[in-house]
């Protein structure tokens, strides 16, 4: 298995070593020539999903990976890589990736709240999951097939529909593999 870790900008590094730790090849992309090798699956990291739009854009990475998308290459979307992959956000023209039915409030928890640490339940992953939220968005609603997965104070921070996967919390940052598993058994 190999698997394509977006590699623009945010976490990538610590997707790269828990997938390793898994025992997954994983490969980095830059640019475009990297999209064209073959994958398995792809994992978005959170960091600043603006920035990402736009590099994604400037070096004609945006359309491609959306297609195979939407041919349904598995993919993982960490936070900011769960606002890319979301059809709407709140207040924002959709110019991302926007693969996915679900609409997304970003940095919903303000400034007071925007970094916490919770454990609660993940459906199909465990009773206990850690996670760790940082200027996080929330999914405000889920459309169509889109399965709800995890909720943490009555918002919605965990969701799949199909083969796409996300979470508006950064499971790369705790030592539990269980959400990459997860994922991984969607290949
Ligand atoms: N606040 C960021 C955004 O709006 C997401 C934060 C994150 O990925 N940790 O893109």
């Amino acid at each position: 298995m190999r698997i394509a870790v977006l590699a623009l900008q945010g976490a990538f590094a610590e997707h790269e070593q828990m997938l390793q730790r898994l025992g997954v090849e994983t490969f980095q992309i830059r640019q475009l020539a990297d999209w064209e090798q073959p994958k398995d699956g792809l994992i978005i990291p959170g960091g600043e999903s603006t920035v990402q739009a736009k590099l994604l854009s400037d070096l004609h990475l945006l359309e491609p990976i959306r297609n195979t998308i939407s041919d349904g290459l598995p993919v993982f979307g960490t936070c900011a890589g769960l606002i890319l992959l979301s059809k709407q956000i709140e207040g924002e023209p959709a110019t991302r990736l926007a693969t996915m039915d679900t609409e997304v409030l970003r940095n919903a928890y303000g400034r007071q709240l925007g970094s916490f640490y919770t454990i609660a339940p993940m459906k199909g992953v465990g009773e206990d999951i850690p996670m760790t939220f940082i200027r996080a968005p929330y999914i405000r609603k889920v459309k169509g097939d889109t399965e709800i997965l995890a909720e943490v104070d009555g918002h919605i921070v965990a969701a799949r529909q199909g083969k796409q996967l996300v979470t508006s919390f950064h499971p790369e940052l705790n030592d539990d593999t269980r959400v990459h598993e997860y994922f991984l058994s969607m290949i």
